[in-house]
């Protein structure tokens, strides 16, 4: 996994970088910038060499050491203490690097200054750097550079100055992506992956599809050997340092038995559905606020933690060639994509809904209003009740008494149980 940062951030870095004459008082707080670099790199470096470690301060501790001489001194936007002890930190780390642990104060000859996403704007062509609230310097932006126009559609994540160049930074992440005519919604749950294809016909009207459920046996497998496996040496290893590294051992091969079946797992899926967009739901938070699953004790919230559907969805929106759309989850669940109407549950993967008056398969009719959800993000709101399609496909989503699941009985066992399901 050396590759971490390819799918690891939601996208990758490009930089164009140009020449420019920076107007008087960008070239004062460029040497100003120096200035405070100087005094940083000093605090820093009497803060590593006065503690016994020799620990140097985290670029947030020093901000603290040296704020109240950075604001009494200078008038610049606060924030612009951030790229200055940033910056004094990651000198003074390579620094003691370099030279076999080493450490002493490195010389700044330089004119640079490297300012994240916050302080700086692209406004008409023009590099806008905030200053002080509300006075800026104006730096305008090489956009005949031949690579310009591929990535200014991205988003800028920062931009290093000095006194002759400008490096200006986009993060080219999925959001270029083009977006086709065929959507698919997937509903990621403990055992299954279940989903609803649609397609946009030439007039721009979106058709069902299919819906399908796919079993996740391999990455459920993995998890129930390995946690029967630590579970074991938590009972047989007396020794505590001998067991925790053990059991580290167990956790980091098992995570990385999990991560290699989700990259074949997605890669299947992606190939599977060439030229679709897949549309999934936010995650951020969920873990905290346990969706749906709330309140149904540990063992149920331990496997929630265990199954990295970010993860998975990251992997798909990497390798995908289309874009990937995310969805506020809340609804999703609880409200009927059909009619609107409130769902309940009364019993385990059934939505019942009183005014179709059917009980529907839980988890694929969330994959239905997960994608009415997408597609009105994208501008083509859909209505299922009004599809020709939906009469036809309307059986796939009625609960059938656990039939298209038949994997999910037994999972709500511990996961120690005997592992008679799996596979
Ligand atoms: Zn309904």
């Amino acid at each position: 996994m050396n590759n971490n940062h390819k799918w690891g951030s939601s996208g990758e870095k490009r930089t164009i970088t140009w020449e420019y004459e920076p107007p008087p008082e960008l070239l004062q707080y460029l040497k100003d910038m120096q200035e405070a670099l100087r005094y940083a790199l000093q605090a820093a470096y009497l803060k590593a060499t006065r503690n016994k470690q020799h620990k140097i301060p985290s670029p947030i501790e020093l901000r603290r050491m040296i704020k109240e001489w950075f604001y009494s001194r200078y008038q610049y936007a606060r924030h612009h203490i951030n790229p200055v002890c940033k910056s004094a930190v990651a000198l003074l780390k390579s620094y003691r690097k370099n030279h076999h642990g080493q450490l002493r104060i490195p010389t700044v000859k330089k004119l640079a200054v490297r300012i994240d996403a916050e302080l700086f704007k692209l406004v008409e062509g023009q590099l806008r750097v905030t200053l002080q609230p509300f006075s800026y310097a104006w730096i305008p932006v090489n956009t005949v550079h031949k690579r310009y126009k591929d990535y200014c559609h991205g988003r800028v994540s920062e931009v290093l100055l000095t006194e002759r160049k400008v490096c200006l930074t986009f993060v080219i992440g999925s959001g270029n992506k083009p977006l086709g005519a065929r959507f698919v919604a997937c509903d990621l749950n403990f055992t299954t992956i279940d989903s609803t294809t649609a397609v946009k016909d030439a007039q721009g009207t979106v058709h069902l599809e299919a819906a399908s459920t796919e079993p996740l046996h391999r990455i459920t497998q993995i998890q129930n050997v390995f946690s029967r496996r630590r579970r074991r040496l938590q009972l047989h290893i007396p020794n505590p340092q001998k067991r925790a590294r053990k059991l580290r051992e167990t956790r980091n091969r098992q995570r990385h038995r999990v991560i290699d079946a989700l990259h074949k797992l997605t890669t299947q899926t992606v190939r599977k559905n060439q030229d679709t967009a897949f549309i999934f739901e936010r995650l951020t938070g969920i873990r905290k606020n346990g969706r749906r699953e709330a309140n149904r004790g540990k063992k149920f919230r331990t496997q929630l933690n265990r199954w990295p559907y970010r993860l998975y969805q990251r992997l798909v929106e990497y390798k995908s060639s289309q874009r990937t759309l995310y969805v506020n989850p809340r609804g999703t669940s609880s409200r009927c994509p059909v009619c609107g109407e409130n769902l309940k549950h009364p019993a385990w993967g059934i939505s019942s809904c009183e005014t179709c008056g059917v009980d529907y398969h839980r988890d694929r009719l969330a994959s239905l209003a997960i994608l009415c959800g997408g597609l009105r993000l994208c501008g083509s709101p859909f209505t299922v009740s009004a599809d020709a399609s939906w009469p036809m496909l309307k059986n796939e989503y009625l609960y059938a008494g656990g039939a298209p699941d038949a994997a999910r009985a037994g999972w709500t066992e511990p996961a120690n149980a005997p592992n008679g399901n799996a596979v």
